[in-house]
C-alpha cells in the first residue's frame, strides 16, 4: 500500500540532503557566490556527485562524447525515452538554484516515482549539460549545442578561456577526449521529450508557485573592440590622447537608451581593458554585449543601430534563435498542473537548445525576488518541494504516455 504522505516526507529529505551536499562546492568564501566554470576542479566535484548519485539509486551511468552526464532508469536503446535535468556549472558568483534545481528535483522526483511505484518500465534519463553558462570559453549550452549540431565541433574545441586554455585542452586535462564532440544523433533518436525544471529568473510568477515556458527570447552575445593608443595619464593632453574608453562608456549608455525604448534588453556585463592600469590610458577596450528581445526582428535591429553608433569593432560571437516550446506539450504539462502560469522567458537555456531536435517543455519555480546570476538568487523550500511533485507528475504521465515524435523539427 502507498503512503503518499510517507513518500511526499521522504522526497523532502532525499531534496534537502541533496541540497546540503552540493551545497559548499565551488562556493566562494568571500562572495558566497559560486565558481562552478566548466572543467574546473568545482565543476568535477558536482560531476562526481551526479555520478554517485545515479549510482546510489542502481541506475545505469555515463558521459556521452560531448561532456554531458546521463543517469538511466533503464537501457534507453529501445526508444522513447523520457529526459528531464539541467546542469550543475554556474557564472562567476552564481546563485546555489540556477542549474542544481533541476538536477536535484530530478533525482528527487524519480524517487518520488519509484516510491509511490509510477517509475514504470520506460526509461527515464537524468542529464547534467556540460558547460551550459559558457562563463569559461564564452558560448552558453556547449554540451546541448554540441549534441544537437547547433555548435560546430571544431569550433568548439578551439574556444579558450580567458588564460589562453582550450576548451579541447579543459577537457582533455578533465579526462574527456575532445576528439568525440559532435552532434549525437543515436542519443537524439532515443528521446521522446525533455522536460527541463528550472528556477525562474524574473518574477513572473507571481502567487503561482510553479509555471510551464512557452518560450525563449532570442538572444545573443557580441564583442565590441574599441581601439586606441596606449599612452602615460600624466603627460599625454586630453586632446592628443586616443582612449577608446570614453566611446565604450557612451555606447553602454547608448545601448540602454536604445534598449528601453525598444522594449528589449542590452546589458554590457563583461569588459578587458589593456593594459589596465590606472596611470595608462587605454589601448583597447573590448566589451560584451548580451541582448534580448521578445522579437528577432526588433533585436537585429536594436544591436546594428549599438553597433554602428558605437564604432566599435564588432562580433557576433553566440546567436540564439527564438525557442517556441512544443505547444501540445506545454499544454499538457499547463492542464496537468492544473492550470499553472505559461510564460516566455529572457533566459537561455538547453530546453531552448534541445527544443531543435526533440519535443521540449520547460517547467519554472517561483524565485522571490526574481534575482539571478547572483549569490542572492533564492527559492523557498515548499515551492522547490512543489517543483518536485510537479515534475514527478508530469514524469509519470509521459512514462506512461510518452509525446508522439511530431514532423521533422
Ligand atoms: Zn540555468
Amino acid at each position: 500500500m502507498i503512503d503518499p504522505e510517507r513518500a511526499a516526507a521522504q522526497a523532502e529529505e532525499g531534496f534537502a540532503r541533496m541540497w546540503a551536499e552540493l551545497l559548499p562546492v565551488g562556493r566562494h568564501s568571500r562572495s558566497g557566490g559560486y565558481r562552478r566554470h566548466a572543467w574546473t576542479a568545482a565543476d568535477a566535484e558536482c560531476r562526481a556527485w551526479f555520478e554517485e548519485q545515479a549510482r546510489a539509486r542502481g541506475l545505469a551511468y555515463e558521459v556521452d562524447g560531448n561532456g554531458n552526464q546521463w543517469a538511466w532508469s533503464a537501457d534507453p536503446a529501445a526508444g522513447g525515452a523520457i529526459v528531464t535535468g539541467s546542469h550543475l556549472d554556474s557564472v562567476p558568483d552564481g546563485g546555489a538554484f540556477d542549474g542544481p534545481l533541476g538536477v536535484v528535483s530530478a533525482f528527487a522526483a524519480l524517487d518520488l516515482l519509484r516510491e509511490t511505484g509510477a517509475a514504470g518500465s520506460r526509461p527515464l534519463g537524468i542529464v547534467n549539460f556540460g558547460d551550459e553558462e559558457g562563463a569559461r570559453f564564452g558560448v552558453a549550452c556547449v554540451g546541448s549545442r554540441l549534441m544537437t549540431g547547433v555548435l560546430d565541433a571544431d569550433r568548439a574545441r578551439a574556444l579558450t578561456d580567458d588564460g589562453g586554455m582550450s576548451l579541447a585542452a579543459a577537457m582533455e586535462k578533465a579526462g574527456r577526449d575532445p576528439s568525440a564532440l559532435g552532434r549525437d544523433e543515436e542519443r537524439l533518436s532515443k528521446i521522446a521529450a525533455f522536460v527541463e525544471l528550472h528556477v525562474e529568473q524574473g518574477r513572473n510568477l507571481g502567487d503561482a508557485p510553479i509555471g510551464v515556458a512557452s518560450a525563449i527570447w532570442p538572444h545573443g552575445r557580441w564583442r565590441f573592440d574599441f581601439h586606441g593608443q596606449a599612452n602615460h595619464a600624466g603627460t599625454t593632453r586630453m586632446e592628443d590622447r586616443r582612449d577608446p574608453m570614453p566611446a565604450f562608456a557612451a555606447a553602454v549608455l547608448d545601448a540602454r537608451e536604445r534598449a528601453l525604448s525598444a522594449g528589449a534588453l542590452a546589458t554590457f556585463g563583461k569588459v578587458a581593458v589593456e593594459p589596465n592600469g590606472t596611470n595608462a590610458i587605454p589601448s583597447r577596450v573590448t566589451a560584451w554585449l548580451d541582448s534580448r528581445a521578445a522579437d528577432p526582428a526588433v533585436l537585429e535591429a536594436l544591436v546594428a543601430e549599438i553597433t554602428r553608433a558605437s564604432g566599435a569593432e564588432v562580433v557576433r560571437e553566440s546567436y540564439t534563435p527564438v525557442v517556441d516550446f512544443d505547444g501540445p506539450l506545454r499544454d499538457r504539462l499547463a492542464g496537468l498542473l492544473g492550470g499553472v502560469p505559461v510564460l516566455p522567458t529572457g533566459a537561455g537555456h538547453d530546453a531552448g537548445i534541445l527544443a531543435s531536435a526533440v519535443p521540449t517543455a520547460m517547467l519554472f519555480v517561483r524565485n522571490p525576488t526574481g534575482v539571478s546570476h547572483s549569490p542572492e538568487e533564492h527559492a523557498e523550500r515548499p515551492d522547490c518541494l512543489a517543483g518536485v511533485a510537479a515534475l514527478a507528475r508530469v514524469l509519470e504521465d509521459l512514462l506512461a504516455d510518452p509525446v508522439s515524435p511530431g514532423p521533422a523539427r
